[in-house]
């Protein structure tokens, strides 16, 4: 086939991915939730041209040796599912293949991506001088954030400023420190509570303890819906901490900020729309393909300054107050045009669809941490903020659980992962996925039911 295909030649690649695309999700319900063998090799491109047809069939043999993190038994880490309305968004994104990282080669494009970010300002109640930038996810949204803070508070001397995180707090933040050339000492662990929440006064007496010895405090990192727990840290509090002592306030709401489409959510993230920056990845709570997360900043400004550099080849590239110019905002120049996989899902089923939906997850999640309490076999430690559950036999060592886990993958209708907590191995059931519903709620804890009894 040609580099660009004739119209004929195109309508039957589409026809068979369609096809591929209408099978893959009438399977889901009756897919394997894991079903995995060890990777083999693949052939190097050939000089001759391929079928297209054969080429689809290699890529779905592949697609099918894993984890289905796309169907409704996926309930390890954090599922997603994957909207199909944000693929073709995707697909058409990449057709016209514009330039979206200065605005001026493509206003209107730009301007619809921002139009996404300024909605997501607004759920989060930040002020008018917030905005933010599309990233392919938390990590590197909580990159940025990192670098906005410390330029704000630091300026360029870096070398006495500290942070502060807990032993909860997600390891992209420490991956963030140390890829911004921080020492590892430069990361503070403040104890938690009892309920592994940050320990406001703990904070403060740390931030007051290292600023009396010469460190220079420049940003708290609170977390709404841990990676273990779903657990969500007491954000108001530390938003006044972080004020009083002069530190930048970040929100990981990498999970469990997109509960802020949702009334209980709202009420939950309290403090949230105090912070400078948030993460939040639309690819875990809205559903959508993995590629995408979100950075939202109180003040673009700051964003800006810490992320722009000129070169004289862009010269050509007129630049504006408004749309933004996202290669100012991030690390990134050339991107692909993100904004159309949040924005056409969420003007095509409406927010009220989200919000729907992630009220639902809300309900299975309480269901299943009580119908896991009633459960004479198994220990539920962990009141859930959000929609994590972990839990444990009652009696029998971490080998004992770790069987448990292995038995209920094996039985391919259901995937969970594990973590721990004061050193104590635990199952843990995350309830996000759109496809997840209560049949499937129902039959997991049926499974747990029967497998835990053994
Ligand atoms: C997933 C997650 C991250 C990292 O985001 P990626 O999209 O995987 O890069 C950060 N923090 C929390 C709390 C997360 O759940």
């Amino acid at each position: 086939m040609s580099l660009d295909p004739s119209r004929a030649e195109l309508a039957a690649m589409m026809t068979a991915t369609t096809e591929l695309t209408a099978d893959f999700l009438a399977g889901l319900p009756a897919a394997p939730a894991s079903r995995l063998t060890g990777a083999k090799p693949f052939d190097p491109p050939a000089e001759e041209p391929g079928e297209f047809a054969e080429l689809l069939a290699v890529f779905r043999e592949a697609a099918a040796n894993a984890v289905d993190t796309a169907g409704p038994g996926y309930l390890a880490y954090f599922p997603a599912g994957g909207l199909i309305s944000a693929s073709i968004g995707e697909f058409l994104s990449t057709v016209v293949n514009r330039f979206t990282g200065v605005a001026s080669t493509a206003p209107d494009l730009v301007a619809l991506e921002d139009s996404v970010l300024d909605w997501l300002c607004r759920e989060f109640a930040l002020p008018a001088t917030a905005s933010g930038l599309i990233t392919t996810g938390g990590s590197l949204a909580t990159l940025s954030a990192l670098v906005a803070a410390r330029h704000d508070r630091l300026g360029q001397r870096h070398d006495r400023g500290t942070l502060y995180v807990t032993e909860h707090t997600h390891l992209s933040v420490a991956k963030a420190a140390l890829i911004a050339g921080l020492r590892p000492d430069q990361v503070r662990v403040v104890p938690v509570t009892a309920e592994h929440r940050m320990d406001p006064a703990a904070a403060e007496s740390l931030i007051a303890a290292d600023r009396s010895v010469g460190k220079v405090p420049f940003l708290l990192v609170g977390t709404a819906g841990s990676t273990s727990t779903g657990t969500i840290d007491p954000l108001a509090e530390l938003a006044t901490i972080a004020a009083r002592h002069g530190l930048w306030f970040h929100v990981d709401g990498a999970y469990g900020g997109g509960f802020q489409l949702t009334e209980r959510g709202r009420v939950k993230l309290r403090g949230i729309e105090q912070a400078d920056s948030i993460t939040f990845d639309p690819h875990k709570t809205m559903f959508l393909p993995y590629g995408t997360g979100v950075l939202l900043v109180r003040d673009r400004a700051t964003l800006r300054a810490a992320h722009t550099v000129d070169a004289s080849y862009l010269q050509d590239l007129r630049r504006d107050p408004w749309p933004p110019d996202f290669c100012d905002l991030g690390p990134e120049l050339t991107r692909e045009f993100r904004g159309l996989r949040m924005w056409l899902p969420l003007h095509l089923h409406g927010v009220a669809a989200f919000r729907q939906a992630l009220d639902e997850k809300l309900d299975l999640a309480a269901e299943v941490h009580r119908e896991l309490s009633a459960l004479s076999e198994v220990d539920v430690p962990v009141r859930p903020d959000l929609t994590v559950n972990v839990f444990r036999r009652k009696h029998g060592d971490d080998a004992a659980n770790q069987r448990l886990l292995e038995r209920i993958n094996a039985t391919e209708r259901i995937f969970l992962s594990s973590t721990r907590l004061h050193e104590r191995y635990l199952l843990r059931l995350c309830v996000l996925s759109h496809r997840t519903d209560a049949a499937r709620v129902a039959e997991a804890i049926e499974i747990i039911r029967m497998l835990g009894r053994e």
